[in-house]
C-alpha cells in the first residue's frame, strides 16, 4: 500500500453491537456508519475500520524558532521544522488556526511527504527538532509517530503541540515517540471546555498528569487568555495551584494573548495587563517559570533563576539575548539548576520564519 496517498489503517477503534464502528483515539468516541467521518474530519469509517485520510499529507511546512511553539526550556534558540495537516478534535470558537483546523478541503493538504523524506529534509535544513503543530497531532498520530521514528535516525527530536484531548491507550503510544510537548490548557473550568470547545477538562488534566508521572517528555503549558471567559483571578489561582500541586513548580506556563478570530469576533483582544496579572499570580503560587506571550514584553518573556532572581535567558520576542546558564544548565550566579533541556550554547536561529516547499526536495 502507498501509505502517502491511500487511507491509512488505524488500530484504536472497535465494532459496536449496533453495527457502528467507534473511534477510540479521543474522548469524543465518534460512532460511525459506513462512509462517515469523525468530528476531526480526517479519521473516518471505510469498511469495518477507522482509517486516517491525511497520512503523508501536510498543509505546509515552515522553519520556526522553537520559542514559537512555545517552548522556552527545550533547546533554546534552535530551528524546528513545523507542519500540520487538517482538521481538529475540538471545536474551539476562538480557534487561532481555523483555516487549517476547520478545513474540510483535502486540497489544503498541498504537500505530500513521506516520513523518511521529512526527516531527511529537516536534517538537510539543520533543524534540531520536528514539530507536529498548526492542528492537533492527536488526530494524525500514526503519521506523526512514523515521522518521529524517521527523525530519530537523524538525531532530530519530536515536539507535539497539542490540546492533550486523548484517550489513555493512544496517549501512551503517541507520547512514547515524543521528546517534548506544549500542551494547551485552555481554561480551568469544565463549563469553558464544554461551551466554548465542545470537550471536557478532565482528559486534558489526565494527559498532563500522565506526562509528568509516567514519561520523560519535557513539556510546557500554554493558556490563551480570553477577556471575560477564562481570565478571572479565581480561575487563574485555581489553575496555577493545580499545576503546582499535581505537576510541580518546574513546569513552565505561557499566558498568551487572544485576538478576535473564527466565531469569537465580538471579544476584545487580551490586554498586556491581563498577561502580566496572570504571570504574577502564577509566580505567587509557586510556578518557577511563568511567561507572557503573543505580545511584546521582554520581562515576561525572559527566564529568571527561581532561587536568586538572576536573568538566565533574555528574550525579545523570539530573539535570545542574555545567556547566564552554565554549559550544563545551571544559574551562573548561584549554581541552581534551571529545569529544561539545554546545551552548552544556545542556538542562533533567531526570530526568522522560513516557509519550506517540500516538492523542491528529491523524494
Ligand atoms: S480522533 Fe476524530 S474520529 Fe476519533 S474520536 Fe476523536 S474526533 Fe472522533
Amino acid at each position: 500500500m502507498n501509505k502517502t496517498t491511500d487511507f491509512y489503517p488505524t488500530k484504536y477503534w472497535h465494532l459496536l453491537d449496533d453495527g457502528r464502528v467507534q473511534c477510540d483515539v479521543c474522548p469524543r468516541f465518534c460512532k460511525l456508519h459506513e462512509g462517515q467521518q469523525g468530528l476531526c474530519f480526517v479519521r473516518g469509517r471505510h469498511g469495518d475500520q477507522i482509517r486516517l485520510t491525511s497520512y503523508g499529507r501536510s498543509s505546509g511546512f515552515c522553519i520556526d524558532p522553537i520559542e514559537k511553539k512555545p517552548l522556552n526550556h527545550f533547546l533554546p534558540g534552535t530551528p524546528v521544522l513545523s507542519f500540520g495537516t487538517a482538521g481538529c478534535n475540538l471545536a474551539c470558537k476562538f480557534c487561532q488556526n481555523w483555516d487549517m483546523s476547520k478545513s474540510r478541503e483535502m486540497d489544503t493538504l498541498a504537500d505530500e511527504a513521506s516520513p523518511l523524506k521529512l526527516a531527511r529534509v529537516a536534517h538537510e535544513l539543520g533543524c534540531r527538532s520536528m514539530a507536529y503543530t498548526y492542528n492537533d497531532p492527536v488526530i494524525f498520530m500514526e503519521y506523526a509517530m512514523d515521522v518521529a521514528i524517521a527523525c530519530r535516525e537523524y538525531g532530530i527530536k519530536s515536539v507535539a503541540v497539542t490540546a492533550g484531548y486523548m484517550s489513555d491507550e493512544p496517549r501512551r503510544e503517541f507520547f512514547s515517540y515524543m521528546d517534548a510537548a506544549n500542551v494547551d490548557l485552555k481554561a480551568f473550568s469544565e463549563a469553558f471546555y464544554w461551551k466554548i470547545c465542545g470537550g471536557h477538562l478532565q482528559p486534558v488534566l489526565d494527559t498532563l498528569i500522565y506526562l509528568k508521572r509516567e514519561t520523560q517528555v519535557w513539556f510546557e503549558i500554554t493558556t490563551l487568555l480570553i477577556p471575560g471567559e477564562n481570565d478571572s483571578d479565581p480561575e487563574l489561582e485555581a489553575l496555577t495551584q493545580w499545576v503546582v500541586e499535581n505537576l510541580g513548580p518546574e513546569v513552565p506556563i505561557h499566558f498568551t494573548a487572544f485576538h478576535p478570530d473564527w466565531k469569537m469576533l465580538n471579544h476584545s483582544p487580551t490586554p498586556l495587563s491581563t498577561l502580566i496579572r496572570a504571570r504574577r499570580i502564577a509566580i505567587k503560587n509557586g510556578i518557577r517559570y511563568a511567561y507572557t506571550g503573543n505580545m511584546h514584553d521582554e520581562k515576561g518573556g525572559s527566564t529568571y533563576c527561581h532561587q536568586c532572581g538572576q536573568l538566565l535567558i533574555g528574550r525579545d520576542w523570539y530573539t535570545l539575548g542574555v545567556w547566564n546558564l552554565t554549559a550544563d544548565g545551571f544559574c551562573n550566579a548561584c549554581g541552581t539548576a534551571c529545569a529544561g533541556v539545554f546545551e552548552a550554547k544556545p542556538g542562533t536561529w533567531g526570530a526568522r520564519r522560513r516557509p519550506v516547499r517540500l516538492r523542491q526536495y528529491a523524494d
